[in-house]
């Protein structure tokens, strides 16, 4: 995993600062959180807060919809094939427990019923959403996950 300085984790950003920084516009960023593509962080006033990762994983998903021609169903497809229960090293038993095991349609931290490592983890801080930073194109996230 690539490792970002503390400083770029750190959700400092508005919703049209990070419109103006990624060059996405404001209502596609609150479509990819609506549908659950990225997880902003929420003040206690429920304003969303964006890091400069969380910029990176905004362009990345840009990227997929605009240049590769994915839709929004299809990117939810893609995602809900990283297997999290091999990185996050859930037993059988957890495996049972979790939707996300079973589900070809959206990503683990959509679940509504997670097996027992993930109830008290903080999904934004995840190794597993976390993923899509480290990857430039689809074919480069894909040959990681299968090899
Ligand atoms: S903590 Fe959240 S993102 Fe991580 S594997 Fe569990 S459901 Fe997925």
């Amino acid at each position: 995993m690539k490792i970002y300085s503390i400083e770029s984790t750190i959700p400092v950003y508005t919703m049209s600062i990070t419109s103006e920084l990624s060059g996405i516009p404001i209502h596609s960023i609150r479509q990819y959180i609506d549908k659950g593509l990225i997880i902003p962080f929420k003040k206690e006033s429920n304003r969303n807060l964006f890091s400069q990762v969380d910029i990176l994983r905004l362009k990345f998903i840009h990227k997929l919809l605009v240049d590769d021609g994915l839709n929004i169903a299809g990117i939810k497809t893609l995602l809900s094939i990283i297997p999290c229960w091999a990185i996050r090293k859930c037993t059988a038993e957890e495996r049972e427990k979790c939707q996300s095991f079973y589900s070809n349609t959206y990503p683990c931290w959509e679940a509504s019923e997670k097996g027992t490592i993930c109830k008290n983890t903080n999904c934004r801080e995840c190794e597993v959403y976390r993923i899509v930073e480290n990857y430039p194109d689809v074919k480069s996230f894909l040959k990681t996950i299968i090899t």
